[in-house]
Formats: structure tokens, sequence, C-alpha cells
């Protein structure tokens, strides 16, 4: 099947079509071990093709400039065309970052679910309008074509009351939503199945912890292959240190800087822009940081002792939540790339009695691996994360079932 997958911002659309292929009766994609092939295959998961087109309502106009998301589709549609020869879209996935407390699957998209995420909007405005522009656009233009919505949430609705709760009157909750609905479910999801199947562990029998480490990090703990708690809350600014948000602080500190005159805006500014590595280090990218901490550069290696003892104190709280962990995973980013933070990572668990194999955790590679020692308590895993792709397996899964 054809399957245009979207990522639609305020001003922009990040667009991959992919061809996916059958499912077996498990609902499981075939050719997929959760290792890329048994022969090692460099499986690509079918990309035929890909692309951002950004600025969209920008105030300049010039030949580059798009209107609107109508006008960022004819252009997408163009591109897709081109590649496609004649062949036609099955279904269109969107990644839709909040499904409140609704949502727990992903679902075929018709005139009360776009209603349904755009009343989300308060709990994701930055990012729910943006979807519900998209997937308007969709439907003004192929009003035929099933559109398929994928939550960012919805992994999370397995979290028990005492993980979700938060210590506050109930009238925030139920007046407000206020609660964890935690975030990256999608790739959380996808990476949690295929780190089970590389272990040759049913996946609904696993019990893992998972570190998500990109610009926005998070990570989770999986019971049973369902998450029962993760770091990132009400929204995506708690938990672990950032790129540039800073995870975790004490919520006397706004009130504080409040009375010193600082307006919401000027703390969500501070917070989710100029905190987390930004914020210790002054650069939000991870490869700059440990450039710099190599370099002798003070910051940086403190912004690094911070973010990996942050993430440390997850893992070993959530392998208790978890009943003891079968493996650590990483994913994204840096979860992928980084050998040097996930080694300083690693070295604050030895007293799980986690212990990494050096060279196979300096290695780089693109294929999911173990990257512990034989003996190692708890495996220690890398799973390459592909959000596109589940989210196009997720589509297909909706619009053809079975
Ligand atoms: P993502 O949001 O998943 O694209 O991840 C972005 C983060 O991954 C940034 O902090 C990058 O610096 C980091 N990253 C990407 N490649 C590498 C690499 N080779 N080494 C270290 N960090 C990396």
């Amino acid at each position: 099947m054809l399957i245009l997958v979207l990522n639609s911002g305020s001003s922009s659309i990040k667009y991959q079509v992919r061809d996916i292929a059958g499912r077996n009766d498990d609902g499981v994609s075939r050719n997929d071990d959760g290792v890329s092939g048994d022969d090692g295959r460099n499986d690509d998961g079918g990309i035929l093709t890909e692309g951002l087109i950004d600025r969209i309502g920008g105030s300049d106009p010039g030949p580059d400039a798009v209107a609107d998301h109508a006008e960022a589709l004819d252009r997408i549609d163009a591109a897709v065309s081109a590649v496609l020869g004649g062949r036609e879209l099955d279904a269109v996935g969107h990644r839709v970052v909040h499904g409140g407390e609704r949502f727990s699957e992903p679902v075929l998209i018709n005139n009360e679910i776009t209603r349904a995420i755009e009343r989300l909007n308060p709990l994701a405005p930055l990012h729910n309008p943006a979807n519900v522009l998209g997937i308007r656009a969709i439907a003004a233009k192929w009003p035929t074509l099933p559109q398929v919505a994928v939550f960012d949430t919805a992994f999370h609705r397995t979290l028990p009351e005492h993980a979700w709760r938060y210590a506050v009157p109930d009238e925030l909750y139920s007046r407000y939503g206020i609660r964890r609905y935690g975030f990256h479910g999608t790739s959380v999801g996808y990476v949690s199945v295929r780190a089970a199947r590389l272990l040759k562990i049913q996946p609904e029998n696993f019990n893992a912890v998972i570190a998500h480490l990109g610009n926005g990090a998070s990570v989770t703990a999986v019971h049973a292959g369902k998450s029962i708690d993760t770091s990132m809350g009400f929204t995506p600014l708690e938990g672990l240190v950032m790129g540039t948000r800073s995870g975790d602080i004490d919520p006397s500190i706004l009130i504080f800087l409040l009375r010193q005159g600082l307006d919401a805006d000027g703390l969500d500014e501070l917070l989710n822009r100029k905190s987390g590595l930004a914020g210790l280090a002054g650069d939000n990218d991870m490869r700059s940081v440990v450039e710099a901490a190599d370099g002798g550069a003070e910051a940086a290696q403190t912004a690094l002792s911070i973010a990996s003892y942050r993430l440390a104190k997850y893992i070993g709280g959530y392998h208790v939540a978890v009943g003891g962990a079968r493996a650590v995973v990483f994913t994204a980013g840096i979860g992928e790339n980084s050998w040097r933070f996930r080694a300083l990572v690693a070295d604050r668990l030895t007293a799980l009695g986690i212990s990494l194999d050096e060279a196979a955790n300096r290695a780089h590679s693109k294929q999911a691996r173990v990257i512990s020692t034989p003996d190692s308590a708890i495996a220690v895993l890398v799973v390459p994360t592909d959000e596109e792709r589940a989210i196009a397996e997720a589509t297909a899964a909706v619009v053809s079932p079975g």
C-alpha cells in the first residue's frame, strides 16, 4: 500500500511516501524481525520519496512563498506524483501530537474525529491546530482518500492512575485535564517491539526501560509491552534534560520568577527554549556539547554530567517500576549516535549490574544491536527509531485490517 505520512507544523509540513507490505495475522508487518532483515540487508522500510515544505504563511512574497497548507499540499502532490508515475496513494497517515484521554489507538479520520482533535488544541496549542489544518487540506483536495490519525500520546494511555495523576486538587484534572499524558509514544511503541524481537522475547512479555533521546527526550517504563510510566508529563517539558528544555525543576522556581516580574511567555521561553543543554552549555546540539567537553569546557562537562545523571536516576526508578527490566534501550538522535552519552549513563548504572561492551558501544551502525557484555545483568540495546514507518504501518493496518 502507498501511504503518505504527514507531520504538519504551523509553518511547515514534513512528508514521506512509504510502500508498506501486507501484514501477518498478528498485525506485525512482514520482513521485520527487528534487525532489518535476517540477511543483514539494509531495509529502508519502503521510502519512495520524502521532503519538507517550510515557511508556510510567511510574510516575504517571492517565488518560494507558500501561502497556506492547501498550497503546501499542492506542492507535495506535484513532488509525489512525479515519483509515483500514475500509481495512486492508498491513504494518508498523520502524526498527531495530542490524543488526550480519548485516543489510545490510531483512528480513521472523519469530521467528528477532526473536531475531537481540534477540541484538544488547548493541550497542544503549537501542534494540534497545525495537524487539523493538514487534515482539512487533504479532505478538501482528496475527499475520498482515507486519512488516519496516529497519536504521540496513545501508547501511554495504559499508564496506571498512580503514574498519571499529579498530587494536586482533583479540580485541576477534572476542569483542565491536568495529568501526565506522555509523548514520543509512536517511537517508543515501535522501538519496544523491535527490541523485544531482537532479544527473542514476545513483545507482550517484554519489560524494559526505553530512552528516546533526541532534541526532545523522554524515558518510558514498559511492563508486559505496555507503557506504565513515562518522564514527559502534561507537556513535553517534564523529565529529562533536553536540547533546550529544563526537564524537572522545583515548581516553586516558577512562582519565585513570577514574583520577580517574569510573565507566562517569559517563563515559557526560559524553560522550553533557553534551558537544557543550551542553558547549561550554550549549545543545544549534543555533538557540539561533547566536543566542547572534550576540549575542556567545564560548562559542557557539567551539562553532560547533569543530563546523564538525570537519565540514570529515571532508569533506576523505572527498573523498579517494571519489576526488573530485561533491557535498557537507547533510541533517537543522541541514543542512536552518541556512544559517549550512552557510556556516561551506563557508568552510573553499575549498581544494577549493567556493563557495556566498549567496542560494541563505540561501533557505528544503523542496525538494532546489543551493546552490553554477555554477563551484563540487564541487556543494553541501541534500536533505531522510525516514526514515519510506524505511522505508515499503523495507517495501513487501520485502512485494511487483517
Ligand atoms: P533527533 O531529535 O532525534 O533528530 O536528535 C537530535 C539530537 O541528536 C541532537 O542533539 C544531535 O546533536 C544528536 N546527534 C545526532 N547525531 C549525533 C552524533 N553522531 N553524535 C552525537 N549526537 C548526535
